[in-house]
């Protein structure tokens, strides 16, 4: 593997204001990091250049079969000046497994880590410090082979794009509605639900379209079977405290193994609260609402961390977690989490690389 060249931009950008709210997914930073492949010679010509739209042919196979997929995680700038990435390793084992499930030759970890590492130090004057801010990194490989025949592409192009983020909740944790849907459904056992690649997200968009026009801002999803066992939200996998337990949908092959979720398991395991992953239907859920018992309900996700829930709608039925509010295992595990990204809880569990 050779080094990764650097080409710095002539244009540099205006860096966003102190007080640019930084709307999730709209500001991109001066550079970028791309990598190619072709079979016979495997990746190649790792290099940072200057962002900058893509030449690709109108046959590329990534248009046609949507042979794509995608990671994202985030850097964040402590106090004293360190960079910190929250278990990068994670999110490159992850698109390994993604990459085997849709034949998109494997990138080495070590040259993943060391292009994340790259990019980011390239651009570490757009990495935002004020509370809640963080740079989200968006790593992604398209298929580019020209050719309009179904077959794995020969040709790829490796890509890590860099983005400042603001608070998800500007102002502080922020409840949110959820709609169950149970007529479409995102993925089976055997499809792609646990592989983190775009076609998910297209199956998804005539769901999340409902679900705003009702006022709710994310799906939840069902089984795809009986339509009856909870499996994620959107982007985010989903947890519940009832009775004192915390549970959540195990990984069945139908959803995607977030790395927040695998924190989230691990802290409330340290903190003694009884855990539970295991198979968990709509019915559980609505019983524990109408008796009481449903505690907290929280989604998690690299973009919000921890999301708590306040309502779920359910055909005819509306769920109502106790008073609507932010329950104290959610607050809490927004706080520690986001503390260890920051550098600013100890980090016992070693999740934080330094760039
Ligand atoms: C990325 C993603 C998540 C959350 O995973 P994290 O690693 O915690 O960010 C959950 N569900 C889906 C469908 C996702 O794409």
């Amino acid at each position: 593997m050779q080094s990764i060249k650097n080409v710095k931009t002539k244009n540099p950008k205006v860096l966003p204001g102190a007080d640019n709210p930084l709307k999730f997914g709209t500001i991109f930073t001066d550079h970028m990091f791309i990598m190619n492949y072709e079979t016979g010679k495997g990746w190649f010509d790792p290099r940072i250049i200057p962002y900058q739209p893509l030449n690709l042919e109108p046959s590329a196979m990534v248009f046609h079969y949507g042979q794509e997929m995608f990671e994202g995680l985030k850097a964040y700038k402590t106090k004293s000046g360190k960079i910190l990435l929250f278990r990068p390793n994670k999110n490159i084992e992850r698109a390994n497994k993604t990459n085997r499930r849709i034949c998109i030759p494997e990138i080495p970890e070590d040259i993943f880590l060391q292009a994340i590492k790259a990019v980011v130090k390239a651009d570490e004057a757009w990495i935002p410090t004020k509370e809640g801010t963080s740079l989200y990194i968006r790593p992604f490989i398209i298929a580019t082979d020209p050719y309009l025949g179904v077959r794995p592409s020969d040709k790829y192009l490796f890509m890590i794009i860099l983005s400042p983020v603001g608070a998800y909740y500007p102002e502080g944790l922020n409840p949110v509605k959820i709609w169950i849907e149970d007529e479409y459904v995102r993925a089976v056992k055997g499809g792609i639900g646990e592989a983190k690649v775009g076609a998910n997200y297209v199956a998804s968009l005539k769901s999340q379209v409902k679900a705003h026009d009702e006022g709710y801002s994310q799906v939840l999803w069902l089984d795809g079977v009986h339509r009856k066992y909870i499996e994620e939200v959107g982007a985010m996998n989903i947890f519940f405290k009832i009775n004192g337990t915390v549970i959540t949908p195990e990984l069945n092959g139908s959803i995607l193994p977030g790395v927040t979720r695998d924190s989230v398991l691990a802290l409330c395991r340290e903190w003694g609260l009884p855990t539970k992953e295991c198979r968990i239907s709509i019915n559980e859920i609505y019983e524990a609402a109408q008796n009481g018992t449903l505690d907290e309900v929280w989604g998690t996700g690299t973009a919000a961390v921890v999301s708590p829930v306040g309502q779920l709608r359910w055909g005819e039925h509306i769920m109502q977690v106790k008073d609507g509010g932010i329950g104290p295992i959610s607050q809490k595990l927004y706080d520690t989490i986001t503390g260890i990204q920051l550098g600013e809880v100890n980090d016992t569990h070693n999740w934080t690389v330094e760039v």
